[in-house]
């Protein structure tokens, strides 16, 4: 039987099946032990919260880049360091793009969140 296709709970991308997975695959949330160990914080869901603010209070038909939604949580919080949050608003993207609340587009087209590299940018689905 082929295994179902699952996307981490922390990063979003695609969890690649191996084979000791074979009997617990179920129950499998994280791709990596780094995923595992940093799990799923305030701020990762604070972030998810900030991208849809963000795209809620535009039009339908504009985007955002997640670098928008890192600063706009820093500067509720007082902070300056959103290039450190940058990796994370992307995570967050992905996580929203699974649960289909959004879609991640590069050069005007949707891109697979599991797959895709480089700049991005986050519109409402
Ligand atoms: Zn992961």
């Amino acid at each position: 039987m082929k295994p179902t296709r699952k996307t981490c709970v922390v990063c979003g991308r695609e969890i690649q099946w191996r084979k000791k997975w074979r009997h617990t695959w179920h129950q499998v949330k994280y791709c990596s032990r780094a995923c595992r160990k940093n799990g799923l914080g305030a701020v990762d869901k604070a972030l998810e919260e900030t991208i849809m603010t963000l795209l809620h209070k535009r039009s339908a038909s504009s985007s955002i880049c997640p670098s928008e939604a890192a600063r706009k949580y820093l500067s509720d919080c007082d902070e300056d360091n959103w290039r450190s949050l940058l990796e994370p608003a992307r995570r967050a993207a992905r996580r929203l793009a699974h649960k289909g609340k959004i879609k991640i587009i590069q050069a005007g087209v949707t891109v697979d969140p599991s797959h895709f590299r480089g700049p991005i940018r986050l519109k409402l689905k």
